[in-house]
């Protein structure tokens, strides 16, 4: 059994007037995530901990801000192509783990739709997909809800 683990963060800018889209589930709150594509952080973090665990770069890299075709992309599409893609096919995805942290909105009563929605574009069940959120405590830019951040940790395995 041969095993590949990645890690992979990522952080943007709460701004007015932007839909809140975490995990591929949209968060009611006053304000949302700037982004080129539609910023959904830990999906970021995700797709950067799949490249990671295998090597090949970032998302920055196969995703680039500056192409048009990504303007507003749905993120869960980014990660369904990331996972489609022929370096992927022989590799299993063991487990994952995230955490958001975010000062605002309270991100509990979404965490079972957010596992769902990744376990889905994942293929894999829901106790292979962790999300956990925590506050940072009021400190720092998260606390002063300038933006949030997302961490993602990855297991691949293949026989
Ligand atoms: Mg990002």
């Amino acid at each position: 059994m041969d095993f590949r683990i990645g890690q992979g963060c990522d952080t943007h800018r709460y701004a007015e007037n932007r839909r809140l889209i975490l995990c591929g589930t949209e968060i009611p709150f006053d304000l949302g995530l700037a982004g080129h594509s539609d910023a959904d952080a830990p999906v970021h973090a995700l797709i950067d901990a799949l490249l990671g665990a295998l090597a090949l770069g970032d998302i920055g890299h196969f995703f680039p801000d500056t192409d048009m075709k990504w303007k507003d992309a749905d993120s869960m599409q980014l990660l369904r192509m990331v996972l489609e893609s022929p370096a992927f096919q022989e590799w299993q995805i063991v487990n994952i783990d995230l955490t958001i942290i975010a000062q605002k909105p309270k991100l509990a009563p979404y965490n079972r739709t957010m596992r769902e929605s990744l376990a889905h574009a994942l293929g894999v069940s829901l106790d292979r997909v962790s999300v956990k959120a925590k506050t940072n405590e009021g400190m720092g830019f998260v606390g002063r809800l300038e933006g949030l951040e997302a961490r993602a940790v990855v297991l691949l395995s293949r026989n």
